[in-house]
């Protein structure tokens, strides 16, 4: 017993030391890229870890990232890192796909342990061995899972809050800046005024700057609404009220809105609204004011002679609405920033606040749509979004949908 003091001491040793290490690359953790590399250098001081892979769960794709101890082949790292992606699905699709834990290049069975904080899987943490853990191996390798989980959740936390801080800040920025310009408008038309000698001139004068006055009076109230709308959409305020409105009358409704601007703008409108298609469960006002959003924009970079075109088309229990055009387009690299607030694709004063897409996509969603766009560069764009159908009519396309199942097409036809 004595004889054996000395390994476990060393063994107790190296494992505090590695403990250290890990404590100190967790302690200043800036995301798994930059901090990975730390950890398993401090890990395989403890443990004779052969691959650690650790997939982390991302709002749309995982993030992978993987270490080896040298000599370790590419075809054995490509397993685990399959491996590790597997037992991740395990975990976060109720155990939809079976887990498989055993590597084909590893004679140990590897270990997967999901990355949890207060009961959400963040990720999972596979590590390959050259050899089977010990006891105080395995012991030390949960506690690293458990602090990496931490670890990771606190980055997030602090990465979301850096991320609303900077957008504050731009949207202050954006908004001091808009508001200036048009106050500075106001405030120069009527210096100009009261500078005037009575007479003619102040009298014509009068008259324009008094439009001139109002268009940016109106266009601070637009921007206040915008802003009041995107608070709203921000706390899930947003407020909508929903009831049953066919969807022609509002179609019309919007391009009516629409007319004059198109006119002057020598751009032409071509609807193609589905017949028969129903009512939608919809809040009348706040679809107008998506209609206008995309009409508005749609109408701001299309050249004269284009056409923009608006269509209404059954989707299983939804209407999908499109509004496409034949303007400037948005190239690739541009669309993903779309619907983000206060984006632009080039800054020009008085062609809008960058919040109408925003706002846009908030109320869609709130009314449990879906809202996107296709676009080429030089070409022109297509904005798409969905609206529930209201309920006889959902209950009424999911009878033909069904009956379509049994039915010939000549037979549905003639329903
Ligand atoms: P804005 O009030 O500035 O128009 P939006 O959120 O409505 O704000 O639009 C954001 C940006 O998206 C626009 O400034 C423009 O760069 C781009 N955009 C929107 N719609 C179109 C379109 N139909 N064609 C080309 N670019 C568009």
């Amino acid at each position: 017993m004595r004889e054996a003091m000395p390994a476990e001491m060393e063994s107790a040793e190296r494992h505090l030391a590695a403990l250290y290490g890990i404590s100190k690359a967790l302690a200043s953790y800036g995301g798994a890229a930059e901090s990975f590399p730390e950890l398993f250098k401090s890990a395989t001081a403890a443990v004779p870890i052969d691959i650690m892979v650790l997939v982390e769960r991302g709002e749309t794709l995982a993030r992978t990232c993987v270490e080896k101890r040298e000599g370790v082949s590419t075809e054995r790292v490509e397993a685990a890192v399959a491996n590790a992606r597997t037992s991740l699905d395990y975990y976060t699709t109720d155990h939809a796909v079976p887990v498989t834990v055993e590597s084909p290049a590893s004679r140990v069975p590897p270990i997967a342990l999901p990355l949890t904080v207060g009961g959400f899987v963040l990720g999972i943490l596979y590590v390959e061995t050259s050899r089977l853990p010990g006891e105080v191996e395995l012991a030390f390798i949960d506690a690293l899972t458990n602090q990496l989980a931490i670890a990771i959740r606190r980055h997030d936390a602090w990465l979301t809050a850096k991320e609303s801080i900077l957008s504050r800040d731009n949207m202050l920025s954006v908004v001091s800046h808009d508001l200036r310009n048009m106050l500075t408008s106001i405030l120069l038309t009527t210096q100009l005024a009261a500078e005037m000698t009575p007479g003619p001139e102040r009298e014509a004068f009068n008259e324009k700057g008094l439009g001139l006055i109002r268009r940016s009076a109106l266009r601070m109230n637009h921007l206040l609404e915008d802003l009041l709308d995107t608070a709203s959409i921000d706390a899930s305020r947003i407020s909508v009220s929903c009831e049953p409105q066919p969807i022609a009358p509002l179609v019309q409704e919007a391009v009516e809105l629409f007319q004059a601007q198109a006119d002057t703008k020598g751009v032409h409108f071509s609807g193609d609204v589905a017949p028969d298609l129903g009512a939608v469960h919809v809040d009348r006002d706040r679809i107008l004011q998506v209609l206008g959003n995309l009409l508005g924009n749609a109408i701001k970079f299309t050249p004269r002679g284009g056409t923009i075109g608006i269509r209404a088309e059954p989707l299983a229990n939804e209407v999908l609405l499109s509004v496409s055009d034949t303007g400037s387009g948005i190239s690739e690299d541009q669309q993903p920033h779309i619907f983000d607030r206060f984006w632009q694709a080039a800054r020009i004063a008085k062609m809008g606040t960058g919040l109408g897409l925003a706002i846009a996509k908030g109320i869609v969603e709130a009314l449990g749509g879906r809202i996107w766009l296709t676009s080429k560069k030089g070409e022109g764009t297509t904005f798409y979004f969905t609206v529930p159908l209201a309920r006889r009519d959902s209950e009424r396309a999911r009878m033909i949908a069904r009956s379509s199942d049994l039915l010939s097409p000549g037979e549905l036809a003639s329903h």
